[in-house]
């Protein structure tokens, strides 16, 4: 999609909520390159300085290799989310209904019946929370309106940080994989070694589709999540291993390849895959609290509301890994568009 200057002035007129920097409606209605248009060595030298830093990496909970141990180590972030649980620690917390649970020593899982709202929303216009799913209050009084046999959860064994890989090494100057930059989003489903990938998705700026792959779970999986994945059962059919996923990936990305998503870590940790050249649309649409030091990440439903004008996520069938890698090139145009000084 190509934005349209007037779309955007009408946008800042109500803008209140974003980091981007100021630019008058005057300098707007000068003709900017769209991003969309721009040759891919171009786009990535324009992109360059919008990739996060080795402390926003940190901060945010990204995968870092360290070479001593051939593993992956996390940083702790803000609100110290436990991903990793020890070969003798059993407990789960359910990550619908917030209920501990213990899983049997043999890894599986009991039927327990796990009563839930869907996460509630947050609408930026009105500051207010209210629950996708029903009519009841947001909070922990109010009791679940959906019912499900099992308990999920998203935390992997801690064995799975030996099965991180680092992104290939450009191979020469000539790399096609270099100076690119591509959407990347996957779609998620609850196991019983927490998240694991079932869709992966590549995007380029123009809105092609490089990649479309299901990829199959290795362990048993408790909930194919398929409101908000959109995956399901079926589409199994034709998946292939995450290592074949990652195989294919690694034909169009190599460590140099800037990739764009939101919140990118949680795809990244599902991927078992570092990679450090990151923009991520949640950081750069982050608002500051100034009066409590609080960072606060907007959805991607919100933001592509927000800037798009455009309902994404709403679909019956779920989220589609296509669109929101596609929504979050949309923002980064419309992010360049309203920061370019003239
Ligand atoms: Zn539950
Ligand atoms: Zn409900």
């Amino acid at each position: 999609m190509v934005i349209e200057l007037h779309q955007l002035k009408k946008k800042r007129t109500g803008a209140s909520l974003s980091s981007i920097s100021s630019t008058s409606s005057e300098e707007l209605s000068i003709p900017v390159e769209p991003l969309q248009k721009m040759a891919p060595a171009k786009l990535y030298n324009e992109l360059l300085p919008l990739k996060l830093s080795f402390e926003q990496l940190k901060q945010n909970g990204y995968p870092f290799w360290c070479s001593t141990s051939s593993q992956a180590v996390f940083a702790a972030t803000a609100n110290n989310k436990k991903d990793w649980a020890a070969p003798n620690d059993f407990y789960r917390k359910c990550s619908r209904c917030s209920k501990g649970f213990y899983l049997n020593p043999d890894g599986t899982a009991n039927a327990q019946k796990c009563v839930y709202h869907h996460r509630a929303k947050w609408d930026p216009l009105t500051g207010k929370k209210h629950l996708p799913c029903c009519s009841a209050k947001p909070g922990p009084s109010t009791k679940g309106c959906l019912v499900e046999d099992r308990h999920v959860f998203s935390q992997s064994w801690e064995d799975t940080l030996w099965e991180f890989v680092v992104s290939p090494q450009a191979k020469g100057k000539d790399d096609h994989r270099s100076n690119k930059v591509f959407a990347l989003d996957c779609e998620l489903v609850h196991t019983l070694n927490g998240l694991e990938v079932a869709r992966v998705s590549l995007v380029d700026m123009k809105g092609k589709v490089l990649l479309d792959t299901f990829a199959l779970p290795v362990f048993e999986v408790i909930s194919f999540n398929s409101t908000f994945s959109g995956v399901t059962e079926k589409d199994m059919e034709s998946a292939i291993s995450l290592e074949a996923c990652r195989l294919q990936l690694f034909q169009l990305i190599n460590s140099e390849t800037l990739l764009v998503g939101h919140s990118l870590e949680s795809d990244l940790k599902a991927l078992r895959l570092v990679h450090h050249n990151v923009i991520d649309t949640a950081v750069l649409f982050s608002i500051v609290d100034p009066s409590r030091s609080y960072i606060l990440k907007l959805s991607l439903q919100n933001l592509a509301k927000k800037y798009l004008c455009k309902d994404v996520q709403s679909e019956a069938s779920g989220h589609s890994s296509i669109e929101d890698s596609h929504t979050c090139m949309e923002l980064l145009a419309t992010r360049h568009l309203l920061s370019v000084k003239l």
